[in-house]
């Protein structure tokens, strides 16, 4: 696990001031928003509770295409062309149409933040009244603020597990080496949910995510853990968004988690994250170049988002009739899964969702002249 590195004490001096544009959250969503402003001229700062890639907040595996498209190729660690697929009657191997990679947390943050010339603040971010964000150095204020915060959306109206539509996801970590991306849709680890083995270099990622949040998964990750003869050390874990939320609030923009963009079924969340963060930097770009009005920013980026309501919904329902398949049926099912045609067809439309065509050329770190950057801390 990454040693805390936050200030504390004396050295977390008070906070004030204006700015032109306020990204609360330092990770995927809110580091995307803050790319897409680079050399917008605007004052953007970025606020989160630790240092820019600090804490990992997933199992970092992405469609490998989406990592080129970024320029994040630096924080990889490996390729997978095939998902291997476990059930209680059998094992399928899906010859996939397009790569997933898994990467490194850290660095693919310090990337990220190298292509945007906003400063950065550690402060947890406490609530908001107008364009005033309170945090715990004090408050701060913009005309345009960006909740890129997670599943919390601290920003907006609550939201508590279990009751909201969450899932539950843990994950250890052991220093292990492997070859196969692998997932098991077996109830002996969850009811509702799946487990899987994400190999990263000189780590693996084994975990169990639940989609029925009442159900706890510590258990049962130890227990997958072990069944791989691996060592259930380093824990990671979170809740998961399921569904779709508002994208803007009360004129706030919400963006990743904190607008339930992570995918149902999948809980993939880190592409949209980008993606989503990668549509609100540009409409927040037009605003800050005086092209359009906040208002039509808040109503175009919300369309934007509500505009994949039926894609998010049919992963939803994808969602709910799997784990009602009898288990005997289930492998039979993915077996006929393996035809080549329906693998191309179904993940090639699952990628659609968030196509990496959208990340636009890859850019490189903004030059350091440039900037007004506060902290960088990876
Ligand atoms: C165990 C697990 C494994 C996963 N594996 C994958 C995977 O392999 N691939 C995939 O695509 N998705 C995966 N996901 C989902 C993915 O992690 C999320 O969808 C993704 O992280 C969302 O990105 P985000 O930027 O919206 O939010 P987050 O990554 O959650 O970032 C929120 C940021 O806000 C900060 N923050 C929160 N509250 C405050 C506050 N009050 N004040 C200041 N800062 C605050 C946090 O420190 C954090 O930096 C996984 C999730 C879990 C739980």
């Amino acid at each position: 696990m990454p040693t805390r590195r936050t200030t504390r004490g004396a050295d977390r001096t008070p906070l004030s001031g204006d700015h032109d544009v306020l990204i609360c959250g330092a990770s995927f969503a809110g580091l995307a928003v803050a790319r897409e402003l680079a050399g917008s001229g605007a004052r953007v700062l970025v606020l989160d509770r630790y240092e820019i890639g600090e804490r990992q907040t997933s199992a970092c595996g992405i469609p490998t295409e989406w990592l080129r498209a970024m320029g994040l190729m630096g924080s990889h660690r490996q390729t997978f062309g095939r998902l291997v697929v476990h059930t209680p009657f059998g094992t399928s191997v899906l010859e996939l149409p397009w790569t997933f990679s898994t990467f490194d947390y850290p660095e693919l943050c310090e990337l990220l933040w190298a292509q945007s010339d906003a400063s950065f603040e550690t402060a947890k971010v406490n609530g908001r009244s107008g364009d005033v964000v309170h945090t715990d150095r004090g408050d701060l204020s913009a005309p345009v603020v960006v909740d890129a915060l997670g599943w919390r959306r601290v920003l907006g109206s609550g939201y508590q597990p279990p009751d909201a539509p969450l899932s539950r996801g843990l994950e250890v970590h052991p220093w292990a080496v492997g070859d196969e991306m692998e997932l098991w849709i077996d109830r002996k680890y969850v009811p509702a949910g799946y487990g899987w083995s994400f190999p990263a270099g000189d780590e693996t990622r084994i975990g169990v995510g639940s989609f029925d949040p009442r159900f706890h998964v510590k258990d049962t990750t130890v227990m997958l853990a072990e069944h791989l003869d691996r060592e259930p050390v380093r824990y990671q874990g979170n809740w998961i968004p399921h569904r779709l939320r508002a994208a803007t609030d009360d004129g706030v923009f919400f963006v990743g988690d904190s607008a339930g963009h992570c995918l149902p079924l999948t809980a993939e969340g880190i592409r949209t994250a980008l993606y989503f963060g990668i549509a609100c930097g540009r409409e927040l770009r037009a605003v800050v170049e005086g092209r359009q009005p906040i208002a039509a920013a808040l109503a175009r980026y919300g369309d934007f988002s509500d505009s994949h309501h039926w894609k998010f919904e049919a992963m939803l329902l994808a969602q709910r009739v799997v784990p009602r398949v009898p288990p005997r049926l289930l492998h039979p099912s993915i077996r006929a899964m393996q035809a080549k045609r329906f693998v191309d067809w179904s993940f090639g439309h699952y990628l659609d969702i968030a196509p990496p065509s959208f990340a636009g050329e890859p850019r490189s770190a903004v030059v350091a002249d440039d900037l007004d950057v506060v902290a960088v801390g990876v």
